[in-house]
């Protein structure tokens, strides 16, 4: 089998108790069926430790969380299960983390999640460094089981292009929220449901694009006001219990809501105003912010844009990308707020904690 591996894998390496925000804070720990089989017929007290903390459900199996981490995450932040049986007795899921192994039958694609503290702090060295997202190309036996039930490979083929051609408008200077990158999406699957050649990324060059299919034109950009965030927040993003799984955010949450959501009830006008200062406030203690945003849009598009393999939409997956970006910056506002500036190390850990959260905007999206 063909890997397609993303360089940044191969430097990446566990930190360890000197993680800021372990693995297994605010999810739950699901079980594959051979690790759950093998937890059940361990024996004496850390067997029956074991068993006390495992939750089967109608076809899943995981284990209970305590204080919303996994319960062998002992005070010394490190696992209990790796300590007492070495890595190999380890759930399948917490072995993998942070790597993202993707079969999709023809090739695989190896990332990593950027909701590991040290994934996100590689990604942005990467940013710092102006250097591209290298994908080393090997051959090798693959432990992963396929992860589609399609196999179009043309199609595949056509979305590999496809988003080569996206990455490439980013890299000759597109905002990651202009329009054309939606109306690129929009035209490139038309042209496939059609049976047609993908666009030519030049007709959405600065110069070029002047009306689109969604009907903007060139130099627009995809806006998301104070209304639209309530929603999303309020929708899936937001819950109480985000207090203990991940306080920090939970912060934030609270932060925006109080000063933003509450406004917006009286005064929506004078609650985007507010937003739109507090953004510009990070773009000038965060020099590089715009550069750390598009490519945060191009990781995405790395890790995600093949999940259209699965449901043709292309406006879906670009939409939820950016409005996942555009949410990524309302965090980042919201926590330097007070603050006179922003270390890279701290928008590493903002990165992390939020993208172990941002799916579930892809949830409230779908409710609109
Ligand atoms: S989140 Fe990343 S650095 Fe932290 S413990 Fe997990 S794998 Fe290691």
């Amino acid at each position: 089998m063909q890997i397609r591996r993303l360089s940044i894998c191969n430097q990446f390496k566990c930190i360890g108790a000197a993680c800021p925000a372990n693995c297994c804070q605010g999810w739950k720990i699901p079980l594959d069926y051979d690790t759950y089989i093998k937890y059940l017929q361990e024996k004496g007290f850390f067997g029956t430790k074991l068993r006390v903390f495992l939750r089967r459900n109608e076809d899943t199996a995981e284990f209970r969380s305590v204080l919303g981490r996994c319960p062998f995450w002992g005070s010394d932040h490190l696992c209990e299960i790796q300590k007492k049986h070495g890595i190999e007795y380890m759930p399948a899921v917490c072995v993998q983390f942070p790597r993202q192994l993707y079969n999709l039958g023809f090739f695989c694609e190896e990332t990593l999640y950027l909701a590991c503290p040290e994934a996100a702090r590689f990604f942005l060295q990467y940013v710092e460094a102006d250097g591209p997202f290298d994908c080393i190309v090997m051959e090798s036996e693959v432990s992963y089981e396929v992860n589609t039930t399609n196999d179009d490979e043309a199609f595949l083929n056509y979305l590999i292009k496809s988003r080569e051609e996206l990455a490439g408008m980013l890299r000759t200077g597109m905002d990651f929220s202009s329009m054309a990158i939606l109306t690129y999406g929009q035209e490139a699957q038309n042209a496939c449901l059609a049976g047609a050649a993908l666009p030519s990324p030049v007709n959405y060059s600065e110069e070029c694009y002047q009306t689109s299919p969604l009907g903007c034109v060139g130099g627009e950009y995809y806006q998301i006001n104070v209304r639209e965030i309530n929603q999303l927040l309020f929708d899936g993003f937001y819950h109480p219990n985000l207090r203990v799984t991940s306080n920090l955010l939970y912060k934030l949450c609270k932060r925006y809501i109080r000063e933003f959501a509450m406004l917006s009830r009286i005064n929506p006008q004078a609650a985007d105003k507010k937003l739109s200062a507090l953004q510009k406030g990070l773009y000038q203690k965060v020099p590089s912010l715009g550069k750390i945003l598009n490519r945060y849009f191009e990781y995405y598009l790395l890790t995600n844009f093949l999940d259209i393999y699965e449901d043709y939409c292309f406006t879906k997956c670009l939409r939820f990308g950016i409005v996942k970006t555009k949410m990524l910056l309302l965090f980042l506002a919201l926590y330097a707020e007070r603050k006179d500036s922003m270390e890279m190390a701290e928008i590493a850990k903002i990165i992390a904690i939020y993208e172990r959260r941002a799916p579930h905007i892809k949830d409230a999206l779908s409710k609109k």
